[in-house]
C-alpha cells in the first residue's frame, strides 16, 4: 500500500484530501505546518508528499530543498493559480501541482500519475488499443509496433496519464521542452497532430478551443 504524507494547514482540505486519499486505498498520515512535516518524513518511507506552499513554520518551497534529496516525489498544492509559481514549483523540482480549489477526480489522477512515472507503478501501461512500455518507450497496437519520435512518446505519456484532464498548450509544452511557453509556437499543435494521426487517435485527442488537448479514452 502507497503511504502519502499530506502536508497542508489548512484542517478542512487536510481532511478533504485524507478522506479521499484514504477511500482510493491509500494510506496517508498528515502535518499541519512545515516542522511537522520535516519531523515525519525523517525515515518515515512515503511514497509522496502533497505539499501546501503557504505553511507556518517553513513553507512548501523550503520543505522541497528537504524532500528531493530523500529521492520522494512531490505534488505541490497551491491557492495560487499563477504561472510563476507552478514554474518555480516545477523548475525545483516538485513532479506536479495542484491548484485550489480542485476536483478530487483530479486529486487521484494525478496521484496516480505521479506514482506511475516516479517508478512505484507498473510499467507498462494499457492505453484503448495501445500497450505502452514506459521502460523500453515502446508502443504496440497489437503485435504491431508504432513507431514514435522521443517527443512523441513523451506527449502521448503525457496525455495518458493525465487522461480526461484539460491539458493546456502552455503546460504540455513546459513538460516536454522544458522552457517557458511564449503564446505564439506552434510546436504543440503539430506535435499532437503527428500524434493523433500515427495513433489514429483523431477522435480520442480532444482539441479544447483556445486551451489545448484531452485524452478521452
Ligand atoms: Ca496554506
Amino acid at each position: 500500500m502507497y503511504r502519502i504524507l499530506v502536508v497542508e494547514d489548512e484542517r478542512a482540505i487536510n481532511d478533504l484530501i485524507v478522506m479521499n486519499l484514504t477511500e482510493a486505498g491509500y494510506e496517508c498520515e498528515r502535518a499541519f505546518d512545515g516542522i511537522e512535516a520535516a519531523d515525519k518524513l525523517e525515515g518515515a518511507g512515503y511514497d509522496l508528499v502533497l505539499l501546501d506552499i503557504m505553511l507556518p513554520g517553513a513553507n512548501g518551497y523550503e520543505l522541497l530543498d528537504y524532500i528531493k534529496p530523500l529521492g520522494i516525489p512531490v505534488i505541490f498544492i497551491t491557492a495560487k493559480g499563477s504561472m510563476a509559481d507552478k514554474v518555480r514549483g516545477l523548475r525545483l523540482g516538485a513532479d506536479d501541482y495542484l491548484v485550489k480549489p480542485f476536483e478530487i477526480v483530479e486529486l487521484l489522477a494525478r496521484v496516480e500519475a505521479v506514482l506511475r512515472r516516479a517508478g512505484k507503478a507498473q510499467n507498462e501501461i494499457e492505453a484503448a488499443d495501445l500497450r505502452i512500455d514506459t521502460r523500453s518507450h515502446t508502443v504496440m497496437r497489437g503485435s504491431k509496433p508504432v513507431q514514435l519520435t522521443a517527443k512523441e512518446f513523451e506527449l502521448l505519456l503525457l496525455f495518458v496519464q493525465n487522461r480526461g484532464i484539460a491539458l493546456f498548450r502552455e503546460t504540455i509544452y513546459e513538460r516536454i521542452w522544458g522552457g517557458e511557453y511564449m503564446g505564439d509556437s506552434r510546436t504543440v499543435d503539430l506535435h499532437v497532430q503527428r500524434l493523433r494521426k500515427k495513433l489514429h487517435w483523431e477522435d480520442k485527442i480532444k482539441t479544447i478551443y483556445k486551451v489545448g488537448y484531452r485524452l478521452e479514452i
